[in-house]
């Protein structure tokens, strides 16, 4: 019989890709967004599937459905997005948690949890690994997203401790690729974006901060295998390339693959901005039986290949922005 599956914040750029997996494996899924940084677009080619429901609706209310499994992942990823509305964001992680708990509890539905390496902050410990429990500011710009997915995560571990829940949890690091909004404001698609229209590649601070980049197709892959996993199998398991890049290698990465001869400007590093980060994925290894095999070059191609026939048409604005 095919499984029932709940993706939450399945119209974003994640959770579009996730959907389009599960249907390929022959699953049934429910897609609830709220479109505040997804969009309709992103599914609009999979409304009319059999297996396939659309429903618009926010996390931080109460849901009443019927499922097997649950991949949480309705959450605004982006620091502009997640900071413009930060109250939204905590609410979001942490009422959104209770709400998808609560109806795993009473369906006995599987769980997961796409967390964040923001959870480690602005790390000390390099790589990080799953044990290391981080350096987090509790009251900066960024707080209401990592102590969002922390309080998450806490919430996860206890309702498995008290209520014996079939929890899973991911450690996502900075992932990319096709579907992320183009005016998402991270990293990978500004600096495409940028380069594709001539604009300025806009460096914050003095771009030696370092990130390690996974191409969506891996992670999506990961997070399935993840959830496939045998039940006393919690996490969390961190998910990610452990390729380390600094911030000016990846615009002058972009600006040679695009052939753009935009210029790259200096702006202030934002409050908080953590100075480096990769990830260890011995665990992910061993568990999952999974690596990464997509690498910068070749995933950032494939990105700037969408971003390219994109900005031929138009780009929606996103609720959070509008
Ligand atoms: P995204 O912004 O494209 O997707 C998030 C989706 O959640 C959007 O479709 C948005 O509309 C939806 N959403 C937000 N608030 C909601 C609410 N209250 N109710 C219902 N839906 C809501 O971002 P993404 O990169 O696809 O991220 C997906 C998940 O993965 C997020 O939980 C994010 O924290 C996590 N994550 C992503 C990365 C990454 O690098 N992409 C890294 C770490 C963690
Ligand atoms: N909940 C939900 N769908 C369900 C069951 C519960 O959205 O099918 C929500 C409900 O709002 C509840 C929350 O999940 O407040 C936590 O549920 P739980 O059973 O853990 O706690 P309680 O109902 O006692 O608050
Ligand atoms: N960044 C940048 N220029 C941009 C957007 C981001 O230099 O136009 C930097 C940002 O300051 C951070 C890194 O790139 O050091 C990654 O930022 P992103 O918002 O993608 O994700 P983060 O890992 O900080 O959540």
């Amino acid at each position: 019989m095919n499984k029932k599956i709940l993706v939450t914040g399945g119209s974003g750029f994640l959770g579009s890709h996730l959907v389009e997996k599960l249907l390929a494996r022959g699953d049934e899924v429910l897609c609830v967004d709220n479109f505040y940084t997804g969009t309709r677009r992103n599914v609009e080619h999979l409304i009319g599937h059999k297996r396939f429901e659309l429903m618009r609706h926010d996390v931080c209310l109460p849901l009443y459905v019927e499922v097997d499994e649950i991949y949480n992942l309705a959450c605004p990823a982006s620091p502009i997005h997640y900071q413009y509305d930060p109250v939204q964001t905590t609410k979001t992680s942490v009422h959104g948690a209770i709400n998808m708990l609560g109806l795993a509890k009473r369906v006995k539905a599987k769980i997961l949890q796409a967390s964040t390496s923001e959870v480690y902050g602005d790390p000390s410990v390099h790589p990080q690994p799953e044990g290391y429990w981080g350096n987090v500011n509790p009251i900066g710009i960024r707080s209401c997203y990592d102590e969002g997915k922390r309080c998450a995560e806490t919430l996860f571990f206890d309702y498995w401790r008290q209520h014996q829940l079939r929890i899973k949890i991911v450690r996502i690091f900075n992932t990319y690729g096709p579907r992320m909004h183009p005016n998402d404001g991270r990293v990978v698609s500004n600096f495409i974006v940028q380069a594709l229209k001539g604009e300025d590649i806009t460096i914050y601070g003095d771009g030696q901060q370092t990130r390690s980049f996974c191409y969506s197709d891996d992670l999506v892959d990961a997070i399935m295998r993840m959830m496939d996993t045998a039940d006393p199998v919690t996490g969390p398991v961190n998910i990610g390339n452990p390729h380390e890049f600094t911030i000016r290698q990846l615009a002058n990465l972009v600006l040679e693959l695009t052939g753009s001869r935009s210029k790259i400007v200096s702006r202030p590093l934002p409050q908080d901005d953590p100075l480096q980060r990769k990830p260890d994925i011995t665990l992910a290894k061993e568990l999952l039986d999974w690596s990464p095999s997509i690498e910068l070059r070749q995933g950032l191609i494939k990105t700037i290949a969408y971003f390219d026939q994109l900005l031929k048409g138009e780009a929606e604005v996103p609720a959070s922005l509008s």
